[in-house]
């Protein structure tokens, strides 16, 4: 048996953003210290008790890094395999390479899911602009265009209008591997956010309903408006994605929600967009709205340590603070109620998530734009 993970151990974290860093604090809050290893700094230094900034392909920092800690986790999905190998020989990787290698590969991603009989966009794989004309042959237009590996924020897709040139469309994404997409009539975009423990234990918190603008987490929403049988299925789903993929830690998965009115009853149906093999921006709320945070589920559940009760404290609304909104920390510490999260980033550019605000409402209130 393995030795039990103990308060003033050490957890090692791959990356250095703001997901780095709210792990980091909330292992702090659990007696625990954390070794954070990334390339560049990032937000997460100013919090972690060490850090190695190298890349991650170098094995004398790698092998250090992994002698100094219990366990290994990572805030971001693309952790390139040989790293997780290296590290996985000396100390557990958690969540492990199988949720790496499904959630890496958008072409893998989808296959898995469709293998567990749970539905996403139409797809096909992209390898060549032949490739690419047999695609919207098969799937039409719109259709959206997107690298197989290393897209984010709705950077590497391309949506193929009617008047879209192909070989433009492919050449802008660099003629990478690539799969295209049906575009899905959602009403709504949903997260679910769960952890699995070390034993296979499951929990969710409610589903979040998220809005973007310009392709980035604006808001979230909790709950999501769904019908209580849609929002069952949602979690459930998680559940089996988890367990399919002997998943430990907190995991986040993307959905669209379709409505589809058939002999005049409203349908609701839940297309699976993504799978996040870490914790998520639209969980950031759990940290003011809920008994256990994902950032400290996740590091329960990676030191094998009990899973916490994912209930909420009441309404919740979280709004991102991207680029110049933050400059506006000082009213939003003069509104009653309000949780601010600052990252600690100097640089304010466009597009860059610099904090987070949390709303917690009565859980009666309605929203106030939905009055
Ligand atoms: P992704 O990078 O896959 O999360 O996509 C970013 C955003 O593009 C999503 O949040 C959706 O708003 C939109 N999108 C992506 N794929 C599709 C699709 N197949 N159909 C409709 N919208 C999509």
């Amino acid at each position: 048996m393995e030795a039990r993970i103990n308060p003033g151990d050490t957890v090692g974290i791959l990356g250095s953003g703001q997901l780095g860093r709210m792990l980091a604090m909330a292992a702090a809050r659990l007696g625990l210290r954390t070794h954070i290893y990334a390339p560049d700094r990032g937000p997460a230094l100013d919090v972690c008790a060490q850090s190695t900034i190298a890349p991650y392909d170098d094995e004398t920092a790698l092998g250090a890094f992994a002698a100094s800690v219990a366990v290994v986790s990572y805030e971001f999905e693309n952790v390139p395999a040989a790293t997780a190998a290296f590290l996985a020989a000396r100390r557990p990787v958690r969540p492990g390479s199988q949720a790496l290698a499904t959630t890496q590969d958008r072409l893998t991603e989808k296959t898995f899911l469709n293998g567990l009989g749970i539905p996403t966009a139409s797809f096909a794989a992209v390898d060549d602009l032949a490739g690419l004309e047999r695609a919207v042959a098969a799937l039409g237009r719109p259709s959206i265009l997107k690298t197989r590996r290393f897209g984010y924020d709705g950077k590497g897709q391309v949506l193929l209008r009617e008047s879209t040139l192909l070989c433009e469309a492919f050449d802008g994404l660099g003629r990478q591997p690539a799969i295209l997409e049906g575009l899905v009539p959602f009403t709504r975009e949903v997260s679910v956010i769960g952890a699995r423990g070390l034993q296979g234990a499951f929990a969710a918190w409610d589903v979040c309903e998220n809005e973007h603008e310009n392709h980035i987490l604006a808001r979230t929403r909790v709950p999501a408006r769904l019908k209580p049988e849609t929002a069952q299925a949602a979690i459930d789903m998680t559940g089996r994605i988890a367990a399919a993929l002997d998943y430990v830690g907190v995991i986040t998965v993307e959905m669209f929600l379709v409505e589809e009115t058939i002999d005049g009853a409203m349908q609701e149906k839940l297309v699976v967009n993504e799978i996040a093999p870490r914790v998520h921006n639209s969980g950031h709320w759990t940290i003011d709205g809920a008994v256990t945070s994902q950032f400290e589920q996740h590091i329960r559940a990676i030191c094998g340590w009990p899973l916490g009760s994912p209930r909420r404290h009441g309404r919740i609304e979280m709004r991102n603070l991207i680029g110049a909104e933050a400059q506006g920390w000082h009213e939003l510490l003069s509104e009653p109620g309000l949780s601010l999260h600052l990252y600690g980033k100097h640089e304010a550019r466009a597009g860059r998530k610099m904090g987070h605000v949390t709303r917690i409402l009565d859980e009666s209130a309605p929203f106030p734009e939905d009055l």
